[in-house]
């Protein structure tokens, strides 16, 4: 009787363990990056994704074309020229309803950006300005395909942010007409976790396809998740890459076999980490894996009562709980080390 107990734990684990798994697998490919449409040789991708961790793809740049356009405020708003035309009939289109926009800014390019970069760096230091200024190559204002509207309210230009956010009826409005003329809003509310932006009711990006703006659209999701780079739920993944989402599965199904704890999220710990004095010491940790790339995450957990690891302390929120991957010769990735102090 004893070892039929003992045989159907053991059967009942291998069950877990394979579900586990299973699951894992499928998640992979239910996440799987949609491909996006591969530009025309003349023509720009109007669907690349530009974030805080996706930067502008190379050469992206080669066939864009923009108009440069000036503003009630006598400004110059330079913009990609089809998101321009598109933008124009929006507008027409509001005006038809006495909302009345304009364009506030849309093209900044990556020298530009740099430039910001610079000037931020030596007024107030490298610190500040990283946390101030997106970072060049990684602003989606690089496209010229994001838009930054104003309000014109009874003559008046409406431009600064936190007077703009008060008119909440007019957003609303402005919002249900973007798909038409193939708009999304980018940056939603409550999605600060996945755009890694606030709510931006002025900030629109234009795809060029007016069913996918409109399936996005009625969706209620966010770029990201559409293209499939969020593969979050509950969770916060904020990976770079194929390469990295990867990595994230592996922490996920390592972590599954935990005990009582509850995951909050994960997040790539960012290029920075990425040195090769971190490198040369996962290779000391595991001399075997001759490890040429290496990633590290930082996740939040809950643990409960019984965490069934007596390195973890129980009831705890634990934060910034590192994991360090490195890619095996496979090209998989292993967990090289984790812990709450784990880094040299
Ligand atoms: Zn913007």
């Amino acid at each position: 009787m004893k070892s039929v107990k003992k045989f159907l734990a053991i059967f009942l684990i291998a069950v877990m363990a394979v579900s586990v798994f299973a699951g894992c697998s499928a998640n992979n490919k239910a996440t799987e990056t949609k491909a996006t449409e591969a530009a025309k040789a003349d023509s720009i991708d109007y669907m690349p994704l530009v974030n805080k961790t996706h930067k502008l793809p190379d050469n992206w740049e080669k066939n864009l074309n923009t108009v440069t356009m000036t503003n009630s405020i006598k400004d110059k708003v330079e913009v990609e020229k089809k998101a321009y035309d598109a933008y124009l009939k929006l507008k027409a289109d509001l005006e038809k309803e006495d909302i009345y926009v304009d364009l506030d800014s849309a093209r900044r390019s990556v020298k530009e950006q740099q430039r910001i970069m610079d000037d931020f760096t030596k007024e107030y230091g490298a610190d500040y300005a990283a946390k101030t200024v997106a970072k060049p190559g990684y602003s989606e204002h690089h496209t010229g395909l994001a838009l930054d509207l104003y309000l014109i309210i009874d003559g008046k230009d409406i431009t600064e942010n936190e007077d703009m956010i008060k008119y909440k009826d007019i957003w609303a409005k402005i919002h249900e007409k973007l798909a038409d003329y193939g708009f999304i809003l980018r940056y939603l509310d409550g999605s600060e976790h996945i755009t890694g932006y606030g709510y931006e009711p002025w900030h629109i990006r234009y795809i060029d396809n007016v069913d996918t703006a409109k399936e996005i659209t009625s969706k209620g999701i966010t770029f990201e998740e559409y293209l499939g780079t969020y593969t979050g739920g509950d969770v916060t993944v904020d990976y770079k890459e194929k390469d990295l989402k990867d990595a994230v599965i592996q922490i996920k199904c390592d972590f599954a076999f935990w005990g009582d704890c509850e995951l909050k999220s994960i997040r790539y710990a960012g290029d920075k980490a990425v040195t090769d004095k971190n490198l040369k010491w996962l290779n000391k940790v595991n001399p075997d894996g001759k490890y040429k790339e290496i990633a590290e995450f930082l996740m939040d957990f809950h643990t409960g009562e019984n965490t069934g690891d007596t390195t973890l302390m129980s009831n705890h929120d634990y934060k910034d709980y590192q994991w360090w991957l490195a890619k095996n010769s496979d090209g998989g990735w292993d967990i090289v080390t984790k812990g709450d102090s784990a880094s040299e």
